[in-house]
């Protein structure tokens, strides 16, 4: 394997501005989503790798009056044994908890997962329903760009192949609804047929769905409803807002019509039962 590994961020950038953008250096951070790729793939092994795993600049859950911000290398282990999440973003902890299984917990990266841009992540629904902003550093500055703007397609996002994410920023609020919710064969270790988080908050309703779509994305129409009627009295009155919000296909994991029906009785239940709580 042909991989860089820079001291600091500065040597990061560096190193990526100065490749030409047709054979860019790929960032490795916990290498379970590049490494999958490594046997089966042959133009995996003639790449470049910039390994970031020595960059202390991106270490880390680092937390403000104003909000939570995961360094690039913050895994989901990070998030788990952090006592401030547990209690104010349980959202955070209940995704990170369904990602494979403590190995993949423990090295995986919620930056890798963003950038990975899997239609069935369990991360990035997360970060979404929390209005996280996503920020990238190059050689020219950084940008910010809001998560639910940042994927233009299958697997394509917003970060050129100079840039990296250093960090991605949660702004902290009172949510009285928090839910994530994974649809999957079995209870661990699975890939997502259907996947839902769900947040309310001053900002309003969010609800994001993954793999139902060509990519992880918000629901406009069904936060519409939510916001306009309330709590719906049964799952058949989100119907034609959810056709509105998504395209799900049939694929190997499962059929466009279970997904559409299971993706409205899980918000369903998502929404009556975080209300209920939320009193
Ligand atoms: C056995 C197994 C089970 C899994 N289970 C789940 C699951 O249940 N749910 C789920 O969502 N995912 C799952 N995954 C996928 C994977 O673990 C996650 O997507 C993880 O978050 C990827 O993070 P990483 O740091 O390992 O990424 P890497 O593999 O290091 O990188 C992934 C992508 O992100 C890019 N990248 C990484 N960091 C940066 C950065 N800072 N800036 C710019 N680009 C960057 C890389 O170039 C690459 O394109 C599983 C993987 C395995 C092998």
């Amino acid at each position: 394997m042909k991989a860089v590994r820079p001291a600091d961020l500065a040597e990061a950038l560096d190193l990526l501005a100065q490749r030409p953008s047709d054979s860019p250096l790929v960032p490795i951070a916990g290498g379970t989503d590049l490494m999958v790729h490594w046997p089966v793939r042959p133009d995996a092994r003639d790449r470049e790798y910039l390994d970031l795993t020595r960059l202390d600049e991106l270490r880390g859950v680092r937390w403000s009056n104003e909000a939570l911000e995961l360094g690039a290398l913050a895994s989901y282990w990070d998030v788990i044994v952090d006592r401030r999440a547990v209690e104010e973003l349980p959202i955070l902890v209940a995704s990170a908890r369904q990602v494979g299984a403590i190995q993949i917990q423990s090295r995986g990266t919620w930056a890798g997962n963003v950038v990975n841009g899997s239609p069935a992540a369990d991360g990035v629904p997360v970060l979404m329903a929390c209005d996280s902003v996503v920020v990238l550093a190059s050689h020219d500055g950084r940008r910010e760009v809001p998560l639910d703007r940042y994927y233009t397609g299958y697997r394509e996002g917003a970060r050129r192949p100079h840039e990296l994410i250093v960090a991605i920023r949660i702004p902290r609020m009172a949510r009285g609804i928090q839910r994530f919710v994974k649809v999957g064969p079995r209870k661990a270790q699975a890939i997502a047929k259907v996947g839902l988080a769900v947040t309310r908050s001053e900002a309003g309703w969010r609800v994001v769905a993954a793999s139902v779509a060509h990519t992880i994305r918000r629901c406009p129409a069904l936060e519409r409803l939510l916001e306009e009627r309330g709590i719906p009295n049964a799952p058949e009155d989100l119907d034609a807002a959810l056709r509105e919000d998504v395209s799900p296909i049939d694929d190997i994991r499962s059929t466009a019509e279970y997904r559409a029906r299971v993706l409205g009785r899980v918000l369903f239940d998502a929404v009556r039962d975080g209300a209920e709580r939320a009193g």
